[in-house]
């Protein structure tokens, strides 16, 4: 057991300790394992699914931005010391830790900074061929959602033209201490064989950004700013919202726009 005290909760880190180890188990069981050799676990806390993860055959790394906790993990889980790194995920440069190996990531994440832990993965997708863990509900299901459902946009479009996301099971307020005030859902997030997209990427964050900030007006209206022709616009995709259109097809609406304005 514990040969030190219990870290002290943080609101300001996100901090809400998972108190039940079925579900941690459960967590750290989504993973395949497959095509990598590393894990990443972001914000590991007092070590509750980091503990399952030591039993599986997998190098696991850990990156937690609070003293307290990494004093804690250091004192308890001996045989992880020097993958133990005090840093701000956000921050620091993986590659650091991994070179150009792949790696998995995955954690019950803090949720304050969760669509930024989605869009460094999106950053570093070459290198990371899963994710998973646990995020507040609302954000786990708009990641997985698709086209036509009132939560799809800028995150559901941007990680699901690089990974199949999947929304696996809800978790109750109460398992945590303290009890965060939503349910919270977690997902797995496996990268397609086919991660690069045949537009040009950068157009393609663009057009989506773009699209989805009106997400209400047809793409006629608020793609304005990419001066495109009139024979262009005249394609009766342009007659559409963003949100009505799958991944696929707002792909093909880039690999347009790309044609008509080179
Ligand atoms: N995994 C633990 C703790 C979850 S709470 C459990 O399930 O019990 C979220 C954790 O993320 C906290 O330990 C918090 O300190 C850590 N954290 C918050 N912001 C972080 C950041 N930017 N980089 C790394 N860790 C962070």
């Amino acid at each position: 057991m514990a040969n030190q005290n219990q870290v002290k909760a943080k609101k300001h880190l996100g901090q809400h300790f998972l108190r039940d180890e079925n579900i941690a188990q459960k967590i750290a069981d989504t993973l395949s394992l497959n095509g990598y050799k590393d894990v990443l676990e972001i914000g590991p806390g007092m070590g509750v699914l980091t503990k399952f993860l030591l039993k599986k055959d997998i190098t696991t790394h850990v990156i937690e931005i609070d003293t307290e906790s990494v004093e804690y993990l250091k004192n308890n889980y001996l045989n992880l010391a020097d993958r133990i790194h005090e840093k701000d995920f956000l921050k620091y440069d993986l590659t650091q830790i991994f070179k150009d190996r792949p790696f998995a990531i995955i954690g019950n994440f803090p949720y304050n900074i969760s669509s930024q832990i989605v869009f460094k993965t999106l950053e570093m997708r070459h290198q990371i061929p899963e994710f998973s863990g646990m995020f507040q509900k609302e954000v786990a299901q708009r990641i997985c959602s698709k086209e036509g459902s009132k939560v799809y946009g800028i995150l559901s479009v941007l990680t699901q033209a690089f990974y199949e996301a999947e929304y696996l099971f809800t978790v109750p307020p109460s398992v945590f201490n303290p009890p965060p005030k939503v349910d919270s859902g977690v997902l797995l997030l496996k990268r397609k064989e086919h991660y690069k997209l045949p537009c040009n990427e950068k157009l393609f964050f663009k057009v989506i950004k773009t699209g989805f900030q009106q997400r209400r007006k047809t793409l006629r209206n608020s793609l304005k700013i990419f001066n495109l022709s009139d024979n262009l616009k005249a394609n009766t995709i342009f007659g559409q919202r963003p949100e009505q259109l799958s991944v696929s097809r707002l792909i093909e609406l880039t690999s347009l726009i790309e044609n008509d304005i080179n």
